[in-house]
């Protein structure tokens, strides 16, 4: 399966690495295209604070910026904004026209984040795939605020998917050769609100389709029948992205529920904290086929597992991260890895700056070749 974005093709499914401030930290994008990542996904909402819009407009956008060749996926800048809200309500407030900001402690001044701000500021990025300031549901809310947050979610998609058009225009886009627009589906975990707010969303039409909210249950496991609901509620041929999501296995066990995208922070914050994933077995000998199998039977933990690097057992292990890897640490030069399990393990001993760097290039590499084993056919 393959999809088109400004006239470059990629295979699905497609794993974007976190790279909040047009960075995946540590890494460079070099590092990135070399262990075969394709794109990334920035946030609106810091990169327009910094370096700020300006800055970025004279640089030709966040890519340029980077000299990354790989697509740029941007999120709408809202649930930072939600989240410090939550944290603190003096701070503002959510209305129907657009989040509100105080800037003094007597609420005297206020700025407004509006769905067609968040557009253009994702036009200034010069993003590749764009998405919808949403109203998100927070997992607490009554059936009144679920309510609330569908209703809005879809006038605001509705009034982003305008301000999209007029963008597209202004900066002289082809109907062939544009940027994507995704609209997240709200609703938490309400049945009737989340498929009302998705049947309408189909109805004003967007490129790809969110899974918006947490996809974890009340006791805080992850929720794969949400997912499923979730990726019913889109005619078949839909693109779907699991937004935040999520292990290996939680990707895997998407995927075959029909969702195409993934973005999550995990194999880089893990690798920062010395978790490092592996193969049990060698990828090679997997395919969509048998991974399907696995994940049908709940079976995936006899391929993914994890290696804390912190065990003191590995100080003089000589192996590579993985026998099954073939990231630029586990490559092998006559049985010898070029980092080993010793000498990364040496390296966070040591605090090293360098240690996250490896670690990351290894989880990412994992990542990757998951995605490469989903799109092996049978
Ligand atoms: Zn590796």
């Amino acid at each position: 399966m393959q999809i088109t974005i400004k006239n470059q093709s990629y295979q699905l499914p497609i794993y974007l690495p976190d790279a909040t401030l047009g960075v995946a930290r540590s890494l460079d994008s070099l590092d990135l295209a070399r262990v075969g990542l394709e794109g990334v996904m920035v946030n609106t909402y810091h990169l327009i604070n910094r370096p700020g819009e300006t800055v970025l407009k004279r640089l030709g956008g966040v890519k340029k910026m980077m000299n990354w060749p790989g697509f740029v996926s941007s999120d709408s800048g809202g649930f930072q904004l939600f989240s410090l809200l939550q944290k603190n309500p003096d701070l503002g407030k959510i209305t129907d026209e657009g989040i509100v900001r105080y800037n003094g402690p007597k609420k005297q001044k206020k700025t407004l984040f509006t769905p067609e701000d968040s557009i253009r500021m994702q036009f200034a990025l010069g993003s590749d795939v764009m998405i919808c300031l949403d109203d998100f549901t927070p997992p607490t809310a009554d059936e009144k605020r679920i309510q609330q947050s569908v209703e809005r979610t879809i006038a605001w998609a509705k009034r982003a998917k305008a301000e999209f058009k007029l963008q597209l225009e202004k900066h002289g886009f082809s109907k062939d050769n544009r940027p994507l627009l995704l609209a997240p589906i709200q609703g938490h975990n309400h049945e009737k609100w989340r498929a009302h707010c998705s049947k309408e969303l189909q109805k004003i039409g967007f490129d790809i389709y969110g899974l918006g909210g947490w996809p974890l249950d009340e006791q805080g496991k992850f929720d794969y029948s949400f997912c499923q609901k979730n990726a019913d509620l889109t005619t078949k041929d839909s693109l779907r992205f699991a937004l935040g999501v999520g292990t290996p296995k939680n990707i895997v066990r998407l995927f075959f529920m029909g969702y195409q995208f993934f973005d999550c922070v995990l194999p880089t914050r893990d690798a920062r904290h010395q978790r490092l994933y592996v193969f049990r077995v060698d990828p090679a000998t997997l395919n969509r086929q048998i991974l399907s199998e696995l994940a049908a039977a709940d079976r995936l933990d006899e391929v993914f597992d994890y290696l804390y690097m912190g065990k003191g057992k590995l100080a003089t292990d000589a192996g590579a991260i993985s026998e099954f890897c073939d990231c630029p640490l586990c490559r092998q030069t006559d049985g010898v890895p070029q980092v080993s399990r010793a000498y990364l393990h040496h390296l966070f001993k040591i605090g090293d700056s360098s240690a996250w760097r490896l670690a990351s290039l290894h989880n990412l590499r994992t990542y990757v070749k998951v995605m490469e084993v989903l799109r092996k056919v049978y």
